[in-house]
């Protein structure tokens, strides 16, 4: 069993449409299994002093990035993968 990536993963985010020239496994793309990060109020005020609700959505959460060589142990084939490694 070859070991699950990004690529294989459910969860990727990647558009066929808009990266369609480009390199799945190198470009960079979202991994969506879980919500955005907020920045914190402490993040926000440090950058900028904001003072309507439109400057403060500047401020929204951002998916992680990631590229489709990439893995990590969410990836619903992971535990597969992992016992067919203890053999
Ligand atoms: S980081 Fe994990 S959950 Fe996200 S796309 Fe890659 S393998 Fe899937």
């Amino acid at each position: 069993m070859e070991k699950p990536t990004c690529r294989t993963c459910p969860y990727w985010d990647f558009d066929e449409g808009v990266f369609a020239d480009e390199d799945p496994d190198v470009v960079s793309t979202y991994c969506k299994r879980l919500p955005p990060v907020l920045p914190s109020a402490a993040f926000v005020a440090a950058c900028v002093q904001v003072s309507t609700a439109s400057e403060a959505s500047v401020f929204r959460g951002e998916w992680p990035m990631v590229k489709g060589a990439e893995w990590c142990g969410e990836h619903p084939d992971f535990p597969a993968w992992i016992t067919s490694r203890l053999g």
